[in-house]
């Protein structure tokens, strides 16, 4: 097939110097280049039909047509015309077209599309687009996704130009009896209703054949990485550990169910001579960090290291200490690893790292950078996995050779949804919460309890526990309505004057966080105003409220995550929601909130109301950006694709080149080499 993009008919080395900017590097990638969203100008409608601000389609005439050219300022070229139907009239202005005077005359009958804006008693299009012909025209317009540095004609030029000239030479890549099954437009078909639909059926199946190629191979992709890791990949083996069995059962309380499970399953994988690829998932609070302990322990046993990677260096710190109470009496030596540390600091790490003189080294980021050559890593553990691309969980396992994998989430996220995002994964699930555990009491209020608010933070104070006030936003912005953490502080400072109010939020410097943290820690603060920066985490197990404003800013998923954050001990912990919306799609989460504290249950929640483009995107789950599918609008298409995965598993050496492709696209090597 053709790919470069100059022997496309119209693409020129300056058109394809701007395609480059948009990562657009051959004719394949400018065909898969799909609209963000389309002008439907097939509905032709009356004058009188118009509202303010609306793209509308109009047929009519053109008269009164005049041009005239501005020499002040900047040189200007303006055309005015007046546009009139059956059932009224309107102004068009165009700007530096100096051409159209030729081409339209007064009396020519044309089709017009534009944004419609009241000037005056009129309506006024400015720079509307025109045809002669219905065909021409009336159609579906694609609008691409563009930078400063390409127009939008000159992409959609490209692209139809492309189409025409090749789009007969797009490859079907899935085989017939699955398209027929499963109903499936041909690609080719597929690829040219995308960019320019027939109708709006052709652009519904279009768009749904796209959309199931695309999170089927995405899927069989991760299926078939496990797969591999199964067959070809040897892990170390450990067996029965006397210290970790000890560790067990020195603890003061008994595991659920969920934890014994876990442990179980790691067991299983680690003594199986083949690699561990493991997702563990809970709810904030379940007691993960113990079943990674557990595993860091056999490690240590047999004299090999082990790392646990984290998101932020507070949530690295807080580790390193629990890891220096439970672990060290046991003999393992930690180490923690953060972009904090001075360079003399980090050296002496590096060497120790190196030189095998720690077992467990706990870090940020820091851990995968270059200097960092570990003796003998075998196993790799994250936290909070969410937060890292699976770029960055590659280069952490590059760390070690072949080591272990114990990904920890407490994302609890629908089974459907995990199939794409965690595929190439095994999963623990840890359901239930420690039995002693009390459930964080929710309320969803307005302005009108702001008072009673006040006071109960003050009371929760007095009873000698701490508080935690999340705003959306970190500064004030004059053009939305959202609280911020800059002006909440100010308010909470006022309003408490007995009490020490502190802030924090992720443009603070590092010194600055950590100080502020720390006086939380140590009860010099009692209420701490901040951001979703709390979210990840931090285990304070003094915090016996939080208090979310504008909760209606917040995902499901995300506020459930937030309200984790307290009732980590086994004082009664409160949550209170601010919800300043009226919406339906508030009130319900508002409502799941107070009548559940099951993480699973409000994943599931969540999906179900989630609308496109919420707050809490996909890319919190490190997963690539789609191409075309958008998990919550597409789960009746991604619960089809599991049907057919498990057929189509059977014979995925059909799909190999594709899958090579699709693996690169999401970060991972080459599969096969
Ligand atoms: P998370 O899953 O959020 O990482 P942690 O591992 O930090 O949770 O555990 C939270 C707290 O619960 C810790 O203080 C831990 O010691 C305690 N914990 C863990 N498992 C149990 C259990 N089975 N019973 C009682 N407390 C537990
Ligand atoms: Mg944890």
């Amino acid at each position: 097939m053709i790919n470069e993009l100059t022997k496309v008919k119209g693409i020129g080395v300056k058109t394809q110097e701007k395609l480059n900017t948009l990562d657009i590097h051959n004719v394949k990638d400018l065909l898969l280049y799909y609209p963000r969203q389309y002008l439907d100008r097939t509905k032709v409608i009356n004058i009188s039909q118009i509202e303010e601000n609306s793209y509308v389609s109009l047929k009519g005439v053109i008269s009164n047509i005049s041009s005239k050219y501005m020499p002040y300022g900047r040189r200007l070229h303006i055309t005015n015309a007046i546009f009139k139907d059956e059932t009224g009239e309107i102004n068009l202005t165009w700007f530096n077209q100096s051409y159209l005077s030729k081409v339209l005359r007064n009396g020519s009958f044309i089709y017009l599309f534009g944004k419609a804006e009241k000037k005056g008693f009129f309506y006024s299009l400015t720079n509307p687009e025109f045809s002669f012909k219905k065909e021409d025209f009336i159609r579906i317009e694609p609008v691409y996704p563009k930078n400063t540095h390409i127009a939008q004609y000159e992409i959609r030029k490209s692209i139809k130009s492309a189409l025409d000239y090749t789009g007969h030479l797009i490859k079907e890549t899935l085989p017939e009896d699955v398209r027929k099954k499963y109903n499936l437009m041909d690609k080719e078909l597929a690829i040219k209703n995308i960019h320019y639909p027939s109708s709006p059926k052709a652009f519904y199946d279009a768009r749904r054949r796209l959309v199931f190629e695309e999170l089927f191979l995405m899927q069989l992709a991760l299926f078939t990485i496990k797969e591999n890791n199964k067959v070809s990949r040897k892990g170390n083996v450990y067996t029965n550990s006397n210290v970790a069995n000890t560790y067990i059962k020195n603890l003061p309380f008994t595991l659920t169910n969920g934890q014994v499970q876990a442990i179980k399953d790691i067991d299983m994988d680690l003594k199986s001579g083949k690699l561990m690829s493991r997702l563990l998932q809970g709810d904030v609070g379940s007691g993960k960090t113990l079943v990674s302990f557990y595993a860091v322990l056999k490690v240590f046993e047999k004299g090999d290291q082990s790392a646990l990677m984290v998101p932020t260096e507070i949530l690295a710190k807080q580790h390193f200490e629990n890891a220096q109470k439970d672990l060290s009496p046991l003999g393992v030596r930690c180490l923690l690893l953060v972009g904090s540390l001075s360079k003399k600091e980090k050296e002496e790490a590096y060497s120790k790292i190196e030189n095998g003189q720690v077992d467990l080294v706990i870090g940020t980021h820091a851990l995968i950078q270059k200097d960092v050559k570990f003796k003998n890593l075998t196993l790799c553990i994250t936290d909070e996995q969410h937060r890292f691309g699976v770029s960055q969980r590659t280069e952490f396992s590059q760390k070690g050779r072949q080591p272990h994998l114990l990904v920890m989430s407490a994302t609890p996220i629908p089974r459907t949804l995990a199939l794409v995002i965690y595929g190439d994964l095994d999963i623990s699930t840890i359901k239930e919460m420690p039995k002693e555990r009390k459930k964080v009491l929710t309320y969803a209020v307005d302005e009108s309890y702001r008072q009673r608010i006040i006071a109960f933070i003050e009371k929760i104070v007095n009873q000698g526990q701490q508080v935690f006030i999340v705003c959306p936003s970190i500064y004030e912005n004059p053009d939305i309505d959202i609280s911020d953490v800059t002006t909440k502080f100010e308010f909470y400072s006022k309003n408490l004057p007995k009490l020490k109010v502190d802030v924090l939020h992720g443009q603070m410097k590092n010194k600055e966080k950590s100080e502020i943290i720390n006086d939380f820690l140590d009860k010099k603060s009692q209420v701490l105003v901040t951001t979703t920066i709390i979210e990840v985490g931090i285990d304070i197990a003094n915090a016996g409220l939080i208090v979310i404003e504008d909760a209606q800013q917040f995902g499901l998923s995300q506020l459930h995550q937030l309200r984790g954050r307290v009732g980590r001990s086994n004082i009664q912990a409160y949550c209170i929601l601010f919800n300043q919306s009226e919406s339906e799609n508030a009130k319900k989460r508002m409502d799941a909130m107070v009548s559940s504290n099951d993480g699973f249950y409000l994943a599931e929640e969540d999906l179900a109301l989630r609308g496109p483009g919420d707050f809490f995107g996909v890319k919190q789950h490190g997963l690539p950006e789609f191409k075309i599918a958008n998990l919550y609008e597409d789960m009746d298409i991604l619960k089809l694709t599991q049907k057919a995965l498990v057929d189509e598993i059977k014979r995925s050496e059909c799909y190999k080149n594709l899958l090579e492709e699709e693996l690169l696209y999401i970060g991972y090597g080459n599969l096969w080499g």
